[in-house]
Formats: C-alpha cells, sequence, structure tokens
C-alpha cells in the first residue's frame, strides 16, 4: 500500500510540474479586451447609463465625435470606455472653448524589466498593460504641456 501510495504522489508532482511549466509556455491569466469594435458596441449599448452619469451631453453626439477623433488621427486604445469616459469628462469640464489645461500623463510598469515601456496619454485613468509583464502601467509623472 505505502507503495502505492508513493507512486500516486510521483504522478502528482509530476502533473504540477507539467502545469507550471505549461503555465511558463502559455499563462492562461493573459487579460484582453475585446475588440474596439465589440467595445464601441458596449458603449453605444450603454448610452441611456451614460446619459444619467453626464445630463449635460449629448452622449450620441459625443461619441460619433470622438470616433471621428480616433479616427482623423489614426489612435489605437486598449480601453475605449475608458477613454470615452475622460473624453466626457473633459466635455464636461470644458467652459465654452476654453479647453482645459492639457497634461501628459506617463504610465509605466513596476516591474521595471528591459522590456518594460512607458506609455504617455493625455488622459489619467486609462488601463495600460505591460506586454512584457502583463501588469496594469500605473501613472508615474504628469507633465503639463
Ligand atoms: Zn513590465
Amino acid at each position: 500500500m505505502a507503495n502505492k501510495k508513493t507512486t500516486l504522489n510521483d504522478i502528482l508532482e509530476r502533473i504540477v510540474k507539467i502545469e507550471i511549466r505549461l503555465e511558463e509556455i502559455a499563462p492562461i491569466a493573459k487579460r484582453k479586451l475585446p475588440s474596439k469594435k465589440e467595445q464601441i458596441a458596449q458603449i453605444e449599448a450603454e448610452i441611456k447609463i451614460w446619459s444619467q452619469k453626464f445630463p449635460t451631453i449629448d452622449i450620441e453626439f459625443e461619441l460619433a465625435k470622438m470616433l471621428d477623433w480616433l479616427k482623423a488621427t489614426n489612435k489605437r486604445k486598449k480601453d475605449y470606455r475608458a477613454f470615452f469616459r475622460n473624453w466626457l469628462r473633459k466635455s464636461t469640464n470644458t467652459v465654452g472653448n476654453e479647453p482645459v489645461t492639457p497634461q501628459s500623463y506617463t504610465y509605466s510598469c513596476a516591474s521595471n524589466k528591459a522590456g518594460c515601456k512607458d506609455e504617455v496619454s493625455d488622459f489619467k485613468d486609462m488601463s495600460f498593460f505591460c506586454k512584457e509583464c502583463n501588469n496594469i502601467k500605473t501613472i508615474i509623472k504628469v507633465t503639463r504641456n
């Protein structure tokens, strides 16, 4: 009996080792946001909620404006909902045609490995992920443009 138990433990140990190896080769925890199309569709589905959050703003108009701006500037975002939220906040902070003081935010990965890259954005609540370590980057610097 003791012999059989040892063998079973041996097998279990091997399985654990294989699982660790697999996790190294292809991590299950890779976080991926839905495609741009899916994210925009989600924003469109939530227009009523957005309207309640930003009652003075024409949400549909602002969404169309944002999409035009993204197209015109050829910009790609990871998190379009976060970007849209910021876009709306900027709209509420704008008095007449007076723009708010532009600022840049430098996002950095806490791991600080050689492959980690900083990212600069005009918005302060973006979700940038480090491609190297899959960490969410945090703001380390605010620059006035
Ligand atoms: Zn990193």
